[in-house]
């Protein structure tokens, strides 16, 4: 793949991660203003989830109580998801409907860090039929699963 090739497949993804972000807003009666561009966009430019610190960084024009806010916002419209570690420790992450990159983690207790990780399909789908199997004999509707793995960093242990 050229430079230029490279470029243009990380515009197309980014105009689609933005777009997604926009018509969940719509649902619930909110617009995709700047800050909440902004937001989306710290999100999208980490390699892993972010902290309320982590986000601030990555633009000026971010206010932290504002940022609190509007994280609330993309929360309730499924934007963002919030991944707690422990009442000191929250990170924040595009959700997989936005993103389309389905994924688990590993949480550290230790400082909070979380390292997104990926399976083998054939795991994800073994995954995804023993739940249902699960869910099926309490008539429950399963959407997504989400396994993390909770342990410590290489800093920490
Ligand atoms: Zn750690
Ligand atoms: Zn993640
Ligand atoms: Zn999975």
């Amino acid at each position: 793949m050229t430079i230029d090739e490279t470029t243009a497949a990380e515009t197309a993804q980014n105009i689609d991660v933005h777009q997604l972000a926009a018509s969940r807003l719509a649902v619930t009666d909110q617009r995709y203003t700047k800050t909440r561009r902004t937001i989306v966009d710290a999100l999208h430019a980490s390699e892993g989830p972010l902290t309320i610190a982590g986000i601030l960084v990555f633009s000026d024009e971010l206010a932290q109580s504002s940022t609190y806010r509007n994280l609330a916002v993309l929360e309730e419209a499924a934007v963002v998801q919030r991944i707690v570690v422990s009442d000191d420790f929250a990170r924040f992450e595009l959700t997989e409907d936005v993103t389309g990159y389905h994924h688990h983690h590993l949480i550290c207790e230790g400082c909070g860090a979380i390292i997104d990780i990926n399976l083998p399909r054939s795991l994800e789908q073994q995954l995804d039929k023993a739940l249902s199997d699960q869910a099926r004999n309490v008539d429950f509707t399963g959407t997504h699963h989400r396994v993390d793995l909770v342990g410590l960093c290489s800093d920490c242990h």
